[in-house]
């Protein structure tokens, strides 16, 4: 028998940012966050070159900002 039982904590906060969780994304409180866990997941359980897919979310990683002149 667990003590910690995930079902029991389910109604807590996001692991992630530690806003309260949406139901919808349990045990996190959006999709986003849920990603951010399973990507800490899979890097670290899982040392796989991760594919970037072209998901057009609208925001790339500033590599450089010396583009603008
Ligand atoms: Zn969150």
């Amino acid at each position: 028998m667990n003590e910690i039982d995930p079902r029991t904590s389910a109604a807590r906060s996001c692991p992630i940012c530690g806003k309260p969780v949406d139901p919808e994304f349990k045990p996190f409180c959006s999709k986003r966050c849920a990603d951010i866990d399973l990507n800490r997941w899979l890097s670290g359980v899982y040392a796989v070159p991760a594919k970037e897919d072209e998901d057009e979310d609208g925001e790339r990683p500033a590599e450089s900002e010396a583009g603008e002149t």
